[in-house]
């Protein structure tokens, strides 16, 4: 069987050496030394000023709007995960969809504007599969009408843009270190600012407002993370170089064995000036039921790639239906093949041989 996806597992005794610590001190949770250390250690290897290790990468973005106090019309993309949307929804906030760029998949600067009413008050968007948005065409625009961006960062470690981490763009960026994201913590998240006064904000949110034991600075929740997590985030960062090394020479492979094959499929375009991550590999179709039949085709062959994302995000039923035409177009028509570190040359070659036999003989 081949997963779209497999969590990366460092070698077992590198976690065991960390959890005879946590026996030690027999300190679980609340900002323990190896959240610390995990925190300290993700900012030295992005080059960041701040960062906070969270539950997860959901609470990260519902963290984020509270920070900036954003409560009513939030410009957003159709395409992404569901909880990109489901945060805006849960925070009490409007999504409004403003369609994607159908090359880079990413939401179409060109668009924003029209969708500014007088009660937006954010840009949320994603940089999808890890492939950054147009990062200066949307500062731009929320300078111009005084508009935060928070970017869902979920996909982008190890992304860089201008020879920095990707997580240095907006007010705030999120990101996830869920078991299927690139580097995990099992599950995880995180925020990242380059503003001091936020990070304070975001440190009382994180821990239900907490201000010493017996005093309150605001309403928080709990997006804490563990001990345990952080350990896993520790060593899986010692292991960041040969991930990323291997995600794309992985992705080199898929590229010789499917492009120039005449099998009208495309992979969205990086932004110029951006360093990829290779964390997903999307290949879009040229229909949809070309699409459905090399998914059908590869599940009979026990290969199992996934439709991210699919349907498109203003699809949901708990949102006012807009016309994104593109992200709808390309949601019907994209597949991601699987793409994780113990994925084989020999289990690619078999993956492109479905691919290549059901585009041209079927
Ligand atoms: C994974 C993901 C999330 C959610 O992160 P969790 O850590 O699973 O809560 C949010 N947005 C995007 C784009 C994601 O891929």
């Amino acid at each position: 069987m081949i997963p779209v996806t497999k969590p990366f597992l460092p070698p077992k005794v590198e976690y065991d050496n960390l959890l005879q610590g946590i026996w030690e001190r027999n300190w679980l949770t609340n900002n323990g030394p190896l959240v610390n250390d995990l925190e300290l250690s993700l900012k030295r290897y992005l080059e960041l000023p701040h960062l906070l290790f969270l539950s997860n990468g959901t609470i990260a973005i519902q963290i984020a709007l509270k920070a900036l106090n954003v409560t009513k019309e939030v410009i957003t993309t159709p395409f992404s995960y569901v909880a990109t949307t489901s945060s805006l929804v849960w925070e009490g906030c409007k999504p409004i969809f403003v369609d994607i760029d159908g090359k880079s998949l990413n939401i179409d600067p060109k668009k924003i504007e029209k969708a500014i009413t007088k009660d937006t008050q954010a840009i949320l968007a994603t940089h999808c599969f890890g492939n950054p948005c147009d990062v200066d065409a949307i500062e731009t625009i929320a300078k111009k009408h005084d508009l935060k961006v928070i970017y869902d960062a979920a996909h982008c470690f190890g992304t860089n843009y201008n020879g920095g981490s990707i997580f240095n763009y907006g007010d705030i960026s999120t990101t996830s270190f869920h078991a299927t994201k690139l580097f995990h913590t099992i599950e995880g998240g995180a925020v990242f600012t380059n503003d001091s006064l936020l990070l304070k904000k975001m440190v009382y949110l994180r821990n239900f407002g907490h201000d010493g034991s017996e005093q309150f600075n605001g309403v928080g929740i709990n997006g804490k993370n563990s001990e345990f997590h952080a350990a896993m985030g520790v060593c899986n960062l010692k292991h960041i170089k040969e991930i990323l090394a291997a995600r794309k020479a992985q992705s080199e492979i898929y590229d010789q064995l499917l492009f120039n094959k005449k099998l009208n499929i495309v992979k969205p375009k990086i932004l110029d000036g951006a360093e990829f991550n290779y964390a997903y590999y999307p290949v879009v179709f040229e229909n949809e039921e070309i699409a459905l039949n090399v998914k059908a085709t590869l599940e009979r062959g026990k290969v199992f790639p996934r439709r991210y994302f699919y349907p498109s995000l203003s699809d949901l039923n708990y949102v006012t239906k807009q016309p994104t035409p593109i992200a709808d177009d390309i949601a019907s028509r994209i597949l991601c093949l699987p793409l994780y570190h113990s994925l084989s040359t020999q289990e690619q070659e078999l993956i492109a041989r479905i691919i290549i036999r059901t585009i041209k003989y079927n």
